[in-house]
Order: structure tokens, then C-alpha cells, then sequence
């Protein structure tokens, strides 16, 4: 019964399901007393019996992070039941990038151009905070309302690290979804901020032609091509509009080799980011 309304413990009111992922239920929810909504994401303590520090991992990064920059979801509010774990973040109504792609058949591309550089502008913060993300990819997202200008956000920490050092290679778990994963995490050899730069080459690519690059009938078939960096932009009449700048950036940032990718400030100086407009509206 997914519209019917319940009370979360002290003062919200959940109401209709804006999106679900690996281990949660994301739900609208009104604050009873400002009737402020948010959006609450529910996560099921039985179902994370034994990664329970994943949880709080995401809310000690959430802490670092949210609020100090304009474009990552801010996280206002933290509790918990017997049952769940509820963390309350500001409400994107605009929906996820993924549908907006979807809807569109693919992005213009000055329209991709302002989006990623939004976006890497997010991710170099996130980067200087000492924080790798891990998930990013168009369904984690999302736009802050349904304006066709609205400020995109970048949400989803519950795969993210905090990187203790600038070292480039630490982190070694198989993690992330497939189709964004950079080639060094299948490969078990270490890995940190680069791959974050290159699931922005995916998402790139996605966004100008309207399907991603190492799309393949297997996992397996997908990630030997993610390994050996096997894509191309064909079919050609899906690119023919698309520019050889927007090509060389996104053939920079999927560089197989981590250590000669792009970093993220270096990718916001690529001349096709360099030249595009930011993609936000300006405050009132
Ligand atoms: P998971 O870790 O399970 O993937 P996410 O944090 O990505 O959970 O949330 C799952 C989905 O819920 C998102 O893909 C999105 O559709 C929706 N969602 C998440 N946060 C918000 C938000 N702040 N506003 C609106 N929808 C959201
Ligand atoms: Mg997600």
C-alpha cells in the first residue's frame, strides 16, 4: 500500500514513494509541525544486518559534505524504529537524471556541457573534501524541481569513502553498478577519486547519444570491455551532431589507466567544459 500515509516516529508524515534502491525505500515525508516535506529514506534494519556501518558511514560523509555545497543533497534529519533507519534529506521533485535522459532520447550538447560541468564542480568539492562517491551515475542524480532549468543534485553517499590521504589507490572492494565502474575496480588494484571521473565519461556519453558505452549482453562481456576501454561512438548517426571536443573529453576521462585520467579540476578545464555555461538557476 505504498500511497498510504504512516507516522514516522516523533514528527513526519510519509506519504507516496519517490524511488527505491539497493537497500532502501525513498518516500515523501511532511514535517507535521512547519509542514516543510523532505524526502525520507527508509532503510530496513533486517535488510542490513551486518552492513549497518554502511548506513553510518553515509551519514558521517553526509555530514562532511551536504549543506556545503549548493548542488549535493542536504541530509536534515536523523533517526531510527526497532524496524528502520530513516534519514531526511531535502526534496528533489524534478526526478532523476536517468528519466530526464530517458524522456529526452538524449541531451543537446551545450545542454550536457552545463549539466557535467554542474556536476564535476560537485564532484571537485566532493573530491577536496576528502570523499570518493563511488555510485555516481544518472539515477542517483536528481533535480531539485520540475523547472527545465533546476539545479541538479548530487545524492546517493551509501557507497562513498572518506580518503585519508591524497594516495590514489586504497580502496579494493568490487563495488558500484556495473555499467559506470572503472576499469581498476574489476581489476582489484586499488582504487580512489578517478573513478569517480570516470563514471562522468559514462554519463556523458550517455547523455549525448542516450545509451552507455560498455552496454554488452553479459556482465562478464561488460566488464572485459570496461577493462580494455572497448567503446566507440556509433552508431554513427547518433553522433553526428555531437562535436570532437565533446569526444576528446569523454575519451579523457575514460582513460583505462587511473593514474593518467583527468583529476576532476583538471576535467572543468577541458576546453568543452571550460567554454560551457553552469547549468543552475540563480537565486532570487
Ligand atoms: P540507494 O542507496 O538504495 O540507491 P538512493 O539514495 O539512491 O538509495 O535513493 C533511491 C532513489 O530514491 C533515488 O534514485 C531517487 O529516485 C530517490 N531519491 C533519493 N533521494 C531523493 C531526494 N532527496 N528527493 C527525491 N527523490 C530522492
Ligand atoms: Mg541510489
Amino acid at each position: 500500500m505504498p500511497s498510504q500515509s504512516s507516522t514516522v516516529p516523533c514528527q513526519y508524515r510519509t506519504g507516496k514513494t519517490l524511488g527505491s534502491g539497493t537497500y532502501a525505500i525513498v518516500k515523501e515525508a511532511i514535517h507535521i509541525k512547519t509542514g516543510k516535506y523532505y524526502a525520507c529514506k527508509v532503510i530496513n534494519k533486517k535488510l542490513m544486518e551486518g552492513r549497518e556501518h554502511m548506513v553510518r558511514n553515509e551519514i558521517a560523509v553526509l555530514k562532511r559534505v551536504s549543506s556545503g555545497h549548493k548542488h549535493i543533497v542536504t541530509l536534515h534529519d536523523y533517526f531510527e524504529t526497532s524496524h528502520n533507519l530513516y534519514l531526511c534529506f531535502d526534496l528533489c521533485t524534478g526526478g532523476e537524471l536517468f528519466d530526464s535522459i530517458c524522456a529526452k532520447g538524449h541531451y543537446y550538447e551545450a545542454d550536457a556541457a552545463a549539466l557535467i560541468r554542474t556536476i564535476f564542480e560537485a564532484v571537485k568539492y566532493i573530491h577536496d573534501c576528502g570523499i570518493v562517491h563511488r555510485d555516481l551515475k544518472p539515477e542517483n542524480l536528481l533535480f531539485r524541481s520540475k523547472a527545465p532549468d533546476a539545479d541538479i543534485m548530487i545524492a546517493d553517499f551509501g557507497l562513498s569513502r572518506v580518503m585519508d590521504t591524497n594516495k590514489l589507490s586504497l580502496l579494493t572492494e568490487i563495488c558500484g553498478t556495473p555499467g559506470y565502474m572503472a576499469p581498476e575496480i574489476f581489476k582489484k588494484v586499488g582504487h580512489g577519486k578517478p573513478v569517480d571521473v570516470w563514471a562522468m565519461g559514462v554519463i556523458t556519453y550517455f547523455l549525448l547519444c542516450g545509451y552507455t558505452p560498455f552496454d554488452r549482453d553479459t556482465q562478464q562481456q561488460e566488464m572485459e570491455a570496461i577493462i580494455a576501454g572497448d567503446y566507440a561512438f556509433e552508431p554513427a548517426e547518433y553522433w553526428a551532431n555531437v562535436s570532437d571536443t565533446a569526444r576528446s573529453f569523454v575519451i579523457e576521462c575514460l582513460t583505462i589507466d587511473p593514474t593518467s585520467r583527468p583529476t576532476a579540476e583538471e576535467a572543468l578545464a577541458h576546453k568543452w567544459l571550460a567554454s560551457a555555461e553552469p547549468h543552475f538557476v540563480p537565486d532570487p
